[in-house]
């Protein structure tokens, strides 16, 4: 039998190991919202998502209220029935942050079941394109770093074999971003990927004109130069620029990226595991840019979506900014510049339930 016997979902506060410092916001806080669901098959699948430090208890709430409950006696298995049951019971709140995150807790869980059940590592459970996935530096390009600070940083990733590093822009003189991006591609050289994130600071006619600013600096793609809404503005963008537009790290929903895939605003698509609602809508999204001919680079969770990336065949880059190191007993493989995904049934993920319960507020 695989019946779900017991669904509990706890919060986690972890602080964050580096000031991460963007045109927008300052992240300080990770709160963790983690599900554990036991099956009547004696298995316990685990999930999780996240907040940058606030709403975190909301989440808890909704989880325990009124989406945990309608779980409990149903079919393990079932992931696409029991995502949309969960779904629908809370349908006047979404979409929405709050219950994509609450959606992906227990999605990643069911999902964790579903892998221990078969045997299987996330990367092969669910497509197995290849195991091994190009990294690329975040953790070294914050906007309160000094210029020297980023070329230490980018030199740094690229000791290591990593493939590129991106760095944070909307300082508000143009010339002080074009300065930063200048000294790192110099001192990177030409064979490296230079992303930038703009955290949706701009306004379509300043995200042309810093576009064509950049447009000398070979970037990789320039991320989030709008707010997510406007996705006229980004297919204005992505018609006037030869820079790669991305976004996706605040969209909420597949329909939202089948918009801008349609309309060409997006180049690549940067889906958030937590944010788009769990497994099964990020793998909607991959597959959908694949047939697109757009391929994938996730925003954050790097230690769950090393196994997504390593998944789908259209998936290019993993972001490296561990995020769960103070509540797990392992860390992410890289080796040869490349991240591993994990090799263990299950997502992969060795909770510390020790250090877990140190850091739980609720
Ligand atoms: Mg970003």
């Amino acid at each position: 039998m695989t019946t779900i016997t017991s669904a509990t979902a706890q919060l986690i506060d972890v602080a964050v190991e580096t000031v991460r410092t963007d045109a927008k916001q300052r992240f300080v806080k990770q709160e963790t919202i983690v599900v554990d669901l036991v099956a009547s098959d004696g298995l316990t699948g685990t999930g999780y998502a996240y907040t940058i430090g606030t709403g975190g208890h909301s989440v808890l709430a909704l989880l325990r209220h009124s989406l945990l409950p309608v779980l409990v006696g149903r079919d393990s298995r079932d992931i696409e029935a029991l995502w949309r049951l969960a779904y629908d019971s809370t349908r006047a709140t979404a979409v929405g942050a709050i219950t994509s995150l609450a959606l992906a807790a227990i999605d990643t869980a069911l999902w964790d079941l579903r892998c221990l059940r078969a045997g299987l590592p996330l990367w092969r459970a669910a497509g197995g394109a290849r195991r091994e996935v190009p990294l690329y530096d975040t953790e070294h390009g914050w906007l309160q770093l000094s210029t020297e600070e980023l070329v230490a940083g980018a030199r740094a990733a690229q000791g290591r074999g990593w493939g590129g590093t991106k760095i944070k822009i909307g300082r508000p003189d143009i010339a002080d971003d074009v300065e930063r991006l200048r000294a790192v591609r110099e001192a990177a050289g030409p064979a490296f990927a230079i992303m930038v994130d703009a955290n949706q600071a701009f306004t379509g006619a300043e995200a042309v004109r810093r576009a064509a600013a950049f447009a000398p600096l070979d970037l990789f793609w320039f991320e989030e130069p709008l707010p997510a809404d406007d996705v006229a503005g980004h297919e204005r963008l992505a018609a006037t620029t030869s820079i790669p537009v991305a976004v996706g790290e605040s969209i909420y929903s597949i329909g939202q990226f089948a918009e801008y895939l349609r309309r060409g605003a997006a180049s690549i698509v940067q889906p958030d595991v937590a944010r788009i609602g769990g497994i099964t809508p990020w793998l909607k999204v991959a597959h959908l840019a694949e047939a697109c001919n757009v391929e994938v680079c996730p925003h954050f969770l790097m230690e769950l979506h090393v196994s997504l990336v390593a998944a789908v065949p259209n998936g290019r880059f993993v972001e490296h900014i561990p995020q769960l190191r103070a509540i797990t007993r392992d860390e992410m493989t890289i080796a040869d510049g490349c991240a591993i995904a994990p090799g263990t049934p299950g997502l992969g993920i060795a909770w510390d339930r020790d250090a877990m319960e140190d850091r739980r507020v609720a």
